[in-house]
């Protein structure tokens, strides 16, 4: 999703955020985002939402990604940095829950040199590990697990993240 015109057209969150993820084709692609038909976004903040990775490195892996195409945290406003940080919360705490985890992986990537797949557009991975599972910068250079499917995990962690939401505004 490379741009060298740093146009967002081609930005996959950019995408997200305005039109949601559909694995069906969209009839009317210009309404607004209907959360209940995002195949993969699991809840929408103010400013950013959370995505599960289409191309998980284990079960359970989400991404926090700030609705505004967004390079670096240098880059993003209070108001931004602070919804950030609380869905991170919101998606440890809902990950635990849902999955039991031994261990959390939670980063970001800046730049194709820190393994970022997805350029200047700031994300917060969350990735599940349990004791034993593969090294994580194993998982990032080529192993993947055999995911759960995403519509399972959507079905899992989605009323979390909704009961989260609301207790937590
Ligand atoms: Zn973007």
């Amino acid at each position: 999703m490379t741009s060298a015109s740093g146009a967002t057209t081609e930005c996959i969150f950019c995408q997200a955020s305005e039109r949601g993820v559909r694995l069906q084709p969209d009839a009317s692609p210009h309404r607004m985002p209907d959360p209940s038909r995002d195949a993969l976004i699991l809840v929408r903040g103010r400013v950013s939402y959370v995505i599960l990775n289409l191309y998980p490195y284990s079960n359970g892996h989400v991404m926090v990604v700030p609705n505004r195409h967004a390079p670096n945290l240098a880059s993003m406003s209070a108001d931004e940095r602070a919804e950030l940080m609380t869905l991170t919360r919101h998606a440890e705490i809902a990950l635990t829950e849902a999955y039991a985890p031994h261990g959390i992986n939670i980063g970001i990537n800046l730049g194709t040199a820190a393994g970022a797949g997805v350029l200047d557009h700031l994300h917060v991975h969350l990735v599940p590990r349990w004791n034993g599972d593969t090294n994580f910068m194993t998982a990032i250079g080529n192993t993947r697990v055999l995911p759960e499917d995403l519509g399972e995990s959507a079905k899992r962690l989605r009323p979390i993240f909704e009961r989260l939401s609301r207790d937590d505004v």
